[in-house]
């Protein structure tokens, strides 16, 4: 025996659930209500995208309709042109022209256990305020805000306030450093940087404002700093520079505006900034405009999570990531949902927070990431058993692809097996989902993000430009212009032209790897970057991590190609054992069997290295190339975004020291 069999929430077989249950029909009573009930909008968008497009723009309200749905000039794309809109006023005022005034907009809850509930007629006043003291502050339209704050509500509405006056914004998640704080607002020469004297994390406060101020001394066009008080100054005194640093509440106490008239924006004008999470390299500014965006936000909202009136819709995202904004502020909103949002850990007081919260407010669509999903399964079971989840019917997944193992756990423990899963693949570029199922129509199956959404056309194509055939791996493409798409690097349209559109002329490459199974269905293999080459045969790292995670030894694993005098490349695995195994030759020798057994014995790992934890971006994503850059004794590339440097220094030391 490898390894000690200590944990006691070692939750269910695996192996004999993935046999079984390969593919998930919706369940009858689903269906039965589901907003999308019949597969042939496929077929209708297909035929037809850009009448398919233009009814979904029909559900926004425009101040102007548009003359032409699609401009096209590859890679330069322009939607809805003519058209004027503007984004608060969809996402706020049309709802309170409605019985939804009184609806909740947000249900907020701060890590101390504080809470907030905003209507739509609050978020309204919220809005307008906000808005008028920017307009105070000389934010005009075109004018780009940065906004470094914690997860509380001031959050949406400084974005939805910005929205109002035609200022884009661009977040930074309020974990950064300084210097990438300093880097993404001179990238963008934002005038007025919003944020808080600070926010909680795990029952510690974040000192949001000193690093702003370490920030901004270095940004030549910050003009003014907006403070909204978090903590007050019995939790913590913050320093106010004279002239630069206005306080959010007493700006707003004596605005004189009580309602700002929402900008007539063109279609095509900058709703907002947002930089990638930087896993392969340097982040860049992705700009997203207005209509196209907000269509393609609302409509995938609707379909994909299956949003109903009477939904509590959480997304456990920060909304300095794509995917708060996407799913937390504007295709939420735009819709009239109601959003939970939630400000700190998950682990804080106790490792059952989020299920307390789903408890307590009945969330009933929860959208998450796979990382924090395995987070959970090692933490085990007990901690979500406490707790009465009877109220969610829906669950969706972002931002890497998910194994087998964590689908089903979330299936299981998460959704007691009633709730359908929607794997969702998309990424800061796309602007919003691109792949995944409609849960009325299409059988799920773990680890697959199924079909391209309707109106999509994803192929993925070998190095010629040719459809590889069924379970080949290859470059996944975006084929047609689709109306999230970012338009632009900002300030850099070469970088934008020659990295996505450049490869294969005229199409989208996404930079991930795919393979197609015999029903079309798509199965994400993880990037291109990262795709291994084991003498000749091309193994994309997301298949042998996902059979290491199948055992029950493993927590979670990164897997690299490291130069290889005999086969090219030669398989790195980088684990995280769970809790009650403790690693050694007979357990590395037991992993490596388990994967020949899964893959076949090309896909044996020379070397495993066990480590407490693997480098992750901020957005909790694995960051390979950094393990890749130790395996091959490089000096380590662009480290802005990573989350802990710490263990980027430890698995060095590890790597160097086995090495030598
Ligand atoms: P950079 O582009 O700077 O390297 P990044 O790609 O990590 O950073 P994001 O836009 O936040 O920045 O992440 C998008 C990527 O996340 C996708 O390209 C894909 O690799 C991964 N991803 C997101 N969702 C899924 C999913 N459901 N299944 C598989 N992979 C996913
Ligand atoms: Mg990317």
């Amino acid at each position: 025996m490898a390894a000690s069999q200590g944990s006691s929430d070692t939750p269910v077989n695996i192996d004999a659930l993935l046999q079984e249950t390969r593919r998930f029909e919706p369940p009858l009573d689903f269906v039965a209500n589901a907003n999308v009930r019949d597969a042939t909008v496929y077929q209708r968008a297909h035929d037809d995208p850009e009448g398919f497009w233009a009814d979904a723009a029909s559900r926004l309200d425009w101040f102007k309709p548009w003359d032409r749905v699609l401009e096209w000039n590859a890679p330069w794309a322009k939607w809805f042109v003519g058209g004027q809109l503007n984004a608060s006023y969809n996402c706020v005022d049309r709802h309170t022209k409605t019985w939804r005034r009184n609806k909740a907009a947000l249900i907020w809850e701060g890590e101390p256990g504080d809470t907030r509930v905003l209507t739509y007629r609050d978020l309204y006043r919220e809005v307008n305020r906000f808005a008028s003291v920017l307009l105070d502050l000389g934010v005009r339209r075109g004018d780009v805000v940065a906004f470094y704050m914690p997860m509380i509500p001031e959050l949406a509405i400084g974005l939805l306030a910005c929205a109002r006056i035609g200022a884009p914004h661009t977040v930074i998640f309020g974990g950064f450093s300084a210097e990438a704080l300093r880097d993404r607002i001179n990238d963008s020469k934002a005038t007025l940087c919003v944020t808080a004297d600070g926010g909680w994390r795990r029952g510690n406060v974040i000192a949001l404002k000193d690093v702003t101020d370490a920030a901004v001394a270095q940004c030549p066009s910050i003009e003014h700093v907006l403070v909204f008080q978090r903590l007050g100054p019995d939790v913590r005194e913050v320093a106010m520079e004279e002239g630069r640093d206005i306080w959010l509440h007493e700006a707003a106490e004596s605005t004189t505006r009580r309602v700002v008239e929402p900008e007539h924006m063109e279609s095509e004008d900058p709703l907002y900034i947002m930089y990638t999470s930087g896993t392969t390299g340097k982040p860049k500014g992705q700009m997203h405009t207005t209509g196209g965006y907000l269509t393609g936000v609302s409509l995938t909202h609707e379909w994909i999570f299956d949003l109903k009136e009477d939904d509590v819709y959480w997304c456990t995202a920060d909304i300095g990531w794509v995917t708060g904004h996407s799913y937390i502020v504007y295709g939420p909103l735009a819709n009239g949902a109601t959003v939970v949002m939630y400000e700190g850990a998950p682990d804080f007081p106790d490792k059952d927070r989020f299920w307390a919260l789903v408890e307590k407010y009945g969330v009933s669509i929860l959208y998450t990431a796979p990382t924090s999903i395995r987070t959970f399964m090692r933490w085990g079971p007990r901690y979500v058993e406490k707790r009465d989840l009877s109220s969610l019917r829906l669950l969706g997944t972002v931002g890497e692809p998910i194994n087998p193992e964590a689908w089903i756990w979330y299936n299981e423990f998460i959704g007691g097996g009633r709730c359908p899963i929607v794997d969702t693949w998309w990424q800061t570029e796309t602007g919003m989902i691109m792949i995944s199922p409609l849960p009325g129509v299409v059988a799920t199956k773990p680890g697959s993000a199924t079909l391209p959404f309707p109106g999509v056309e994803a192929d993925i194509l070998d190095e010629a430009g040719q459809s590889v055939p069924t379970n080949a791996g290859g470059n996944l493409v975006i084929k047609r212009p689709w109306p999230a798409m970012s338009r632009t690097i900002w300030g850099d349209p070469e970088r934008y032209a020659a990295t996505y559109w450049k490869r294969y002329p005229g199409l989208y490459l996404t930079g991930d790897g795919a393979r197609r199974d015999d029903e079309g269905y798509f199965w994400l293999l993880g990037r291109v970057d990262d795709v291994l080459n084991v003498s000749g045969h091309r193994i994309g790292t997301m298949e042998v991590e996902s059979a290491l995670v199948s055992h029950p030894a493993v927590a979670e694993a990164a897997v690299i190609g490291a130069s290889d005098a005999v086969t090219g490349q030669a398989i790195i695995a980088f684990v995280t054992p769970r809790g009650g195994y403790t690693p050694n030759d007979a357990l590395t020798a037991e992993l490596k069997e388990h994967v020949v057994r899964s893959i076949g014995a090309l896909a044996r790992p020379k070397k495993i290295y066990y480590t407490a934890e693997l480098p992750k971006t901020r957005s909790a994503k694995i960051m390979r190339r950094l393990l890749r850059d130790i395996a091959e004794g490089r000096v380590l590339g662009d480290t802005s975004t990573l989350l802990d440097p710490n263990v980027v220094a430890q698995i060095k030391d590890q790597y160097e020291g086995n090495e030598g």
